[in-house]
């Protein structure tokens, strides 16, 4: 038989942090930046109560989600786009704006869906390096040229952890061209405790040159329903809902968003408990040899330049142990370290005790 041939992509599809091992059953997932509480134990109590109608679609436009986020985040409804993940939103910015040979800039070791996305669309994705994996705005006002259509920066970077702070944002926007779109993702904002950090809605709601990105799926724990948005001027979002699939967002998500966003509680508590044990990890780390930068989202990036072994061997003996973390050799190309989410208490201090026990 006969497969009628398709296009071909040279990319290196995206590979998620790892959920299996084979044989291991009771498993430690810290390898994709889940929420480590999990999901509000309110929005848990809607999704069972509620009667939902599965057999009828859901509101397109996802309404009553936007409104609860414009007042929420207080912007505007109609600069608001929702789609299944923050992912999809990355999916549409780059089908709205690339064409053939249209030129993107991704820092170095930016988070992979940028390129991936953008050379779907056959665009050609230029890397801007980076300064102790953080995003240099001198390198990325180098690689700009006339084919220059959008910058993507994940604003605290994943899998670095590296952010730019509220002036450096400012200083890019400024010295980028005005018709270049610079797409911030704000993913991990909420558990940003850094005194000169500013999530990018908050400084760029009105500028007509920025598309800001957000996620339910990072402190709202709603990883598995796909739910994130994207904001930015009402010419963008209208042609944005143009090409957007009719019903991208399911009943259950949109109803869980809501519900998530009104639980305050839970997001407070979720902030309290990642800044108090991503400092109590690092700490312990650093005294056993494995240091990570400053303490920012939901993860830390492990340096294992000053441990007797490599990332790679920690990396094989945790798994054999049921213990599943990020190795950023995989299409991040970052050598001897890995990415550690920050989990709930009893998964960190298993995590620590594995750790020590492999190092001694
Ligand atoms: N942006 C960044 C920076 C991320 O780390 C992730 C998830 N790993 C996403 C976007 C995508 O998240 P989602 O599609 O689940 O909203």
């Amino acid at each position: 038989m006969t497969v009628p041939m398709f296009k071909k992509f040279k990319i290196e599809a995206y590979k998620p942090g790892k959920s299996k091992i084979s044989k291991a059953t009771n498993i430690t997932k810290l390898s994709a930046n889940e929420s480590a509480l999990g999901v509000s134990p309110k929005v848990m109590q809607v999704l069972n109560n509620k009667n939902f109608n599965l057999s009828k679609y859901p509101d397109s436009k996802a309404r009553v989600l936007r409104k609860a986020i414009s007042n929420k985040f207080n912007c505007d409804f109609n600069k608001i786009i929702c789609g299944a993940g923050s992912d999809e939103i990355i999916q549409m910015i780059c089908q709205l704006y690339l064409k053939q040979s249209d030129e993107v800039i991704v820092p170095q070791y930016s988070f992979l869906m940028y390129r991936i996305y953008a050379q779907i669309v056959g665009a050609k994705v230029i890397f801007s390096k980076e300064k102790n994996f953080k995003v240099s705005i001198a390198e990325v006002i180098k690689k700009v040229t006339k084919k220059t259509k959008i910058v993507f920066v994940a604003n605290p970077n994943n899998p670095t952890g590296t952010y730019l702070n509220k002036l450096e944002l400012l200083e890019l926007r400024k010295k980028l061209k005005k018709n270049i779109l610079l797409v911030l993702d704000d993913a991990y904002f909420e558990y940003m405790k850094n005194n000169d950090y500013t999530p990018s809605l908050d400084l760029f709601k009105n500028k007509d040159n920025v598309f800001v990105i957000r996620t339910f799926s990072k402190i709202y724990g709603l990883a598995s329903l796909r739910i994130g948005w994207g904001y930015a001027s009402k010419k963008i979002i209208d042609a944005m809902n143009v090409i957007k699939p009719p019903f991208n967002v399911n009943q259950l998500a949109q109803v869980a968003a809501v519900e998530a966003l009104k639980d305050r509680n839970f997001i407070n508590q979720s902030v309290r408990h990642n800044a108090i044990e991503a400092n109590k990890v690092k700490n312990i780390l650093e005294k056993i040899g494995i240091f990570s930068s400053e303490v920012t989202a939901n993860f830390l990036l492990l340096n294992f330049d000053k441990c007797k072994f490599s990332a790679n061997y920690i990396f094989k003996k945790l798994q054999s142990r049921g213990i599943i973390l990020r190795s950023t050799k995989d299409g991040y190309n970052i050598k001897n370290k890995l990415r550690l989410t920050i989990g709930s208490i009893k998964e960190n201090k298993k995590f620590i005790s594995a750790i020590k026990l492999i190092l001694n």
